[in-house]
């Protein structure tokens, strides 16, 4: 017989950063029952969908939603606006860098790979100035896009995209710009009208709060206009039927039904609370984070000011320590799921996630499992993570906006 535990008292608290806790009101919407998805009601839900979802990517062009996960999403910016040899230019942030440019890869277009050697890149964000050299390099115009992750989810570093639109401006070079930020979505500020962002690419299940299972690329004209004639083979990434139909509140296959009514629901529950204050709640915790693993004298994996998640936060184990281990007996005593070190930084640290349906006290239990954890290691902290958190949360408090009392 199995003899695994599923349920043990009290919540799991699931502090990886992706999927993040699903909210109750949207598993309650999830519930509701399947409709027809030609029928007139969900045309209702899914112009319901498409009126909402620009706001959260602050954009007034087309957003297809793919029913795949991100990497789904992935391979549809890349198949609907390249041909076969065409050179990219991809820069390496983490591993989820180097996942996409693997991707490119294996679909059959050239990518080249800036970055720094070793970890180094690991630990900041995209450096513009040497994708604006290597475009203006690019006299023949042969990049056809610069391809970069918003924020990297393997590392803890969110990368400046404005910056990098500058950067293709400033080389008078009409590559496309193409940004994942599967994970930055609903939690670290994202422009992809002002930044002139050609096609971005996202998920459910990271700030959007919902579980995993619906993708996005949002376009640009030039980006439309580019899948015109490019020739990597597409069929069920399309983007001409979905956007063709989309206008209307349909898909031209089976959409997510349920994850749609989920996906109503988040759009309500992030607006409602207003963007800027989402992206203000996500910045407080992380500085919280941060003064945890400051006061602890642990590492944190990003070395730049400017760079710091505030969607995770990394944790570099001292030299010796295996931080799969910490992990493991912070799951095992606390019932805490963190995310691993994934990739060149496997056993090297560990990651906290304080993205979406995340307060101050949720924080403040995963830190206080992850002090209870690493001590239980045999890590030798220099202080208490936890008091340096609540100090730092106490100090820049202010009781949440709620509905008026009656
Ligand atoms: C989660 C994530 C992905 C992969 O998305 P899946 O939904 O697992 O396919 C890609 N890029 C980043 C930055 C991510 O955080």
């Amino acid at each position: 017989m199995l003899q695994l535990n599923l349920h043990p008292a009290g919540r799991h608290f699931l502090q990886i950063p992706g999927p993040s806790p699903v909210p109750d009101r949207i598993l309650r919407a999830i519930s509701y029952p399947t409709i027809d998805h030609r029928g007139p009601e969900f045309g209702a839900l899914g112009r319901r969908v498409m009126a909402g979802i620009g706001a959260v990517f602050k954009t007034k062009q087309p957003v297809v939603i793919y029913p795949a996960s991100g990497t789904g999403a992935w391979e549809a910016a890349l198949v609907n606006t390249l041909s076969p040899g065409d050179a990219v230019l991809m820069y390496e942030t983490g591993h989820f860098a180097t996942l996409w440019k693997k991707m490119a890869e294996r679909l059959g277009v050239v990518p080249e790979f800036l970055g720094l050697p070793g970890i180094e890149g690991w630990r900041r964000g995209v450096q513009a100035d040497v994708i604006e050299r290597h475009l203006k390099a690019d006299a023949a115009h042969r990049i056809k896009a610069v391809c970069v992750v918003h924020n990297e989810t393997s590392t803890g570093v969110t990368s400046d995209i404005a910056a990098v639109r500058r950067a293709i401006d400033a080389a008078r070079h009409p590559a496309l710009l193409m940004v994942d930020t599967i994970s930055g979505l609903a939690s670290a500020d994202y422009r992809h009208d002002e930044w002139g962002v050609d096609v971005t690419v996202s998920g459910s299940q990271k700030g959007l709060m919902l579980p995993p299972g619906i993708s996005f690329n949002v376009l640009s004209p030039k980006a439309l206009k580019a899948s015109e004639s490019a020739r990597l083979p597409k069929s069920f990434w399309a983007w001409d039927e979905i956007v063709d139909m989309n206008r209307n509140g349909y898909w031209p296959y089976t959409p997510s039904t349920n994850l749609l009514y989920g996906l109503a629901e988040a759009i309500d529950m992030i607006l409602d609370e207003g963007l800027d204050n989402v992206f203000a709640r996500h910045q407080r915790l992380a500085e919280a984070c941060r003064a945890a693993v400051r006061a602890w004298g642990l590492e944190i994996q990003c070395v730049e000011e400017a760079c710091h998640s505030p969607v995770l936060t990394g944790v570099m184990t001292p030299e010796g320590v295996d931080a799969d281990r910490v992990r493991q007996l912070i799951y095992e005593h606390f019932n805490l799921s963190l995310g691993a070190g994934l990739g060149k930084l496997k056993g090297r640290m560990f990651r906290i996630g304080h993205l979406g349906d995340c307060n101050e006290l949720t924080l403040m239990a995963t830190l206080s499992g992850c002090e209870m954890g690493l001590r239980l290691a045999g890590v030798p902290l220099r202080a208490s993570g936890v008091a340096a958190a609540m100090s730092q949360l106490q100090a820049s408090t202010r009781p949440a906006a709620r509905a008026p009392a009656h």
